[in-house]
């Protein structure tokens, strides 16, 4: 890029070019395949009962020639290219009736989180659309969490809350996903009267040797502790990490080291097998 005449290298750089061409191309394949798009879904513990509790819905591409593609790489598209309210509310109706009938091992009815972009979130048409498949799936709206991601700014919260205040009283509840991460954590956590925060993936890699990553991680306990909130850690791998969360108070955990993300008949079976860890 030093050799940037007049911006004519941007222009004719063929990683950009190509970039841009597999982004289009990739778009306009989602647009018209959105039947490709399946569920994984990946279970959410409680170490004190040492038992699932939920699930959370994760979205996967099964391209026909790329093979499976992750969200990391078509959400972000799909934000950019006003596909996602699309996406969105087909995760919703998809996951609602993949897991309408699905209870924990233990027989308690299974929560089900799934992720909202906050461009989603905004959208006013949001909140009548979760009711709708609500009401299409007989859904009870206590087993539906929102895990809402803050990777851009919503500079219309109050307003946004205000319209979701109805699912709220009805049950549905909120998460703040990445806590810690991104725009405002703070300000979602005084404005989006969410009840669970989710201590993000980064803080909880390097518990165990990074005495920050620890004073951010118990920071984040102790605040949810006082506004009676719950906290989940995501993204534990190793016995160590879990010992420390343990420590430090949060018994909510996902992550590999007790499950995976699963298609729907592998969880299915995996409910089956009374898993406990
Ligand atoms: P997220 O909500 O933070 O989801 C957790 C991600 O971490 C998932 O990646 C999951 O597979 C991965 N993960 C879980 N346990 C572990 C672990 O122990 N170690 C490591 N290294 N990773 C773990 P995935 O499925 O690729 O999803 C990436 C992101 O895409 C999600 O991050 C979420 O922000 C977004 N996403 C996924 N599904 C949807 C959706 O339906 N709608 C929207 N708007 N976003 C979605
Ligand atoms: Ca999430
Ligand atoms: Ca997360
Ligand atoms: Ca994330």
């Amino acid at each position: 890029d030093d050799i940037d005449v007049c911006g004519a290298w941007h222009v004719f750089s063929p990683g950009a070019h190509m970039r841009h061409l597999n982004d289009y191309r990739l778009t306009s394949d989602l647009r018209e395949h959105l039947e490709e798009l399946d569920l994984a879904f990946q279970p959410q513990f409680d170490l004190v009962s040492g038992q699932a509790v939920g699930v959370e819905v994760l979205v996967r591409w099964d391209h026909p020639e790329l093979g499976t593609i992750g969200p990391g790489r078509f959400i972000p598209l799909a934000e950019q290219y006003g596909l996602i309210g699309t996406v969105g509310a087909r995760v919703m109706d998809a996951a609602l009736k993949a897991t309408r009938d699905l209870v924990t091992p233990d027989g308690k009815p299974l929560s089900v989180a799934i992720n909202v972009s906050a461009q989603e979130f905004r959208d006013p048409g949001f909140p009548e659309r979760v009711s709708q498949a609500l009401a299409l799936h007989d859904f009870a709206p206590e087993r539906l969490e929102l895990e809402i991601t803050e990777s851009s700014r919503v500079p219309d919260l109050d307003r946004v809350v205000e319209r979701l205040t109805g699912l709220i009283d009805r049950g549905v509840r909120l998460a703040i996903d990445d806590f810690g991460t991104g725009f405002a954590s703070l300000l979602y956590v005084r404005d989006l009267r969410a009840c669970r925060l989710k201590v993000d993936q980064q803080f909880v890699r390097s518990l165990d040797h990074d005495a920050r990553d620890r004073a951010i991680v118990s920071h984040a306990i102790s605040l949810a502790d006082s506004l009676g909130m719950e906290v989940l850690a995501e993204g534990v791998e190793t016995v160590e990490q879990e010992r420390l969360l343990v420590e430090m108070g949060c018994h909510l955990v996902q992550g590999f080291r007790y499950a995976r993300p699963k298609r729907l008949p592998e969880l299915k079976q995996w409910l089956g097998n009374k898993p406990c860890i």
